[in-house]
């Protein structure tokens, strides 16, 4: 009983600290929203976060995995070690209501609201009546790049040995960042029933392909028998791509999405240099695999048609993600009380994809979602309606949680961490991961 009395102090303790900095908090968010910058570009927001943690009195180390930030509250006491993270990067979305004018990035996926609930925890645990009465250390990781876009700068990063994964996570982990963490969680924003905490739900897992369709330049009215039109090729493979649909499996959730990135030169030349991005996503590695080969041997079809050669350069992506269900019940629990126990629901199956994934396959983790959006995810008027959800209820439910996995000795972190199988070690992870890769050109 006493136990319980010292853990519910706490949570007032820590919840009224929160209270009084609230305005704040949603202020750095809707700051972020409006200077958005995409994955490994996020200066100006990594410095943001990393100001705010000095003035908090933290220790910060910077240019983690080029732009990340990451900060660690240590009690001093022996315990477990959870990670609450928040990503950086916006997307990019021409048209969209907050799109920075120049670069057309856009937080079109409430990324600046996990950076202020994750702030939110910060903000709550710091006060030292709530440190006190916790063991173990709490890192904040302000994580670059989780959308999987602008493949061609992340191969250009990649050559530059300033990367090795497209995914910041992914780029942590193999930092080392996560070699002593035993839990993660992260809450991502969601358009699911407003005013709504999700919990539970999976996620798809991808690889990305760069596709490059090389021809031969010729006059495009006068002389194009002298030419091999790399759009024709693209062409070609994209129809191919497109007949593979019906094979795939329902169980599987595939989905194949590619765009054109460069169609062409000039339109009185026939296009030489043609370039497709793609991802192919499914519920599990073999469904991924098996797909991935479907896809370029699709794609190497235009190129056969046509006599073009085909660069298909094939790149690592996201794992399926798999959420910890002894930690969704004690998140679960403190979002009841916060917000109702009607109004926490169950998450399914997404067919999107996130670098969560690889972190839920080697820490227990947890991604619920602050359902406070409108619009649609990644559209131009997707937009965070409720920060008081996003930021502040999203930022105390998972403190809270951090608080019971720490609080008492730290047993009920100890007690899930210990419980976990991993399905891979991080050295398989990662070799897991470099296996993915390959660059093949097809010339016939
Ligand atoms: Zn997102």
């Amino acid at each position: 009983m006493a136990v319980m009395v010292e853990r519910t102090k706490l949570k007032s303790t820590f919840s009224s600290a929160i209270n009084q900095r609230a305005d704040e908090l949603e202020r750095i968010a809707r700051d972020i929203l409006n200077h958005p910058e995409s994955g490994y570009r996020e200066i100006r927001t990594g410095k943001l976060v990393a100001d705010w943690f000095r003035e908090n009195s933290f220790e910060v180390q910077t240019g983690v995995a080029k732009t990340g930030v990451v900060s660690t509250l240590d009690t001093g006491k022996l315990g477990p070690h959870i990670a609450v993270m928040g990503e950086l990067d916006s997307l990019i979305v021409p048209g969209h209501y907050h799109a920075d004018s120049e670069t057309n990035a856009a937080h079109a996926c409430g990324h600046h609201a996990q950076i202020g609930s994750m702030l939110t925890v910060a903000a709550g645990l710091t006060k030292a009546a709530v440190t006190e009465g916790l063991v173990g250390k709490v890192s904040f990781m302000a994580t670059p790049a989780e959308e999987y876009i602008e493949l061609e700068y992340r191969e250009s990063l990649l050559e530059n040995d300033e990367i090795e994964f497209f995914g910041g996570k992914q780029e942590l982990i193999k930092l080392g960042f996560f070699d002593d963490i035993d839990i993660a969680m992260l809450t991502h924003t969601g358009g699911e029933t407003a005013g709504t905490l999700g919990v539970g739900g999976s996620n798809n897992g991808m690889i990305g392909k760069t596709v490059q369709y090389i021809g031969k330049a010729a006059h495009a009215g006068g002389s194009p028998h002298l030419g091999v039109n790399a759009l024709n090729a693209a062409h070609l493979g994209l129809a191919a791509v497109h007949a593979q649909r019906e094979t795939f499996k329902d169980t599987d959730t595939v989905r194949v999405h590619p765009i054109i990135t460069k169609g062409g030169a000039a339109v009185n030349s026939v296009p030489a240099d043609v370039r497709i991005e793609t991802y192919v996503r499914a519920s599990n590695v073999p469904a991924i695999l098996n797909t991935s080969e479907k896809i370029d041997r699709a794609f190497r079809a235009g190129a056969l048609a046509t006599g073009a050669e085909v660069r298909i350069t094939t790149n690592p992506g996201y794992l399926p993600s798999k959420y910890n269900e002894p930690l969704t019940e004690i998140y679960r629990h403190n979002a009841g009380s916060l917000i109702g126990d009607d109004n926490v629901i169950e998450l399914q199956h997404s067919t999107g994809c996130t670098d969560m994934g690889d972190v839920s396959q080697i820490v227990p983790t947890i991604q619920p979602t602050a359902n406070a959006t409108s619009g649609n995810g990644h559209g131009v008027d997707y937009v965070v309606e409720n920060y008081d959800l996003a930021v502040i209820k999203a930022g105390k439910a998972m403190g809270m949680t951090v608080i019971d996995l720490l609080a008492d000795g730290g047993k009920k972190g100890q007690r899930i961490a210990g419980a976990f199988s991993a399905p891979m070690t991080i050295n398989e992870y990662l070799s897991r991961m470099r296996a993915f890769r390959s660059d093949v050109t097809y010339s016939e």
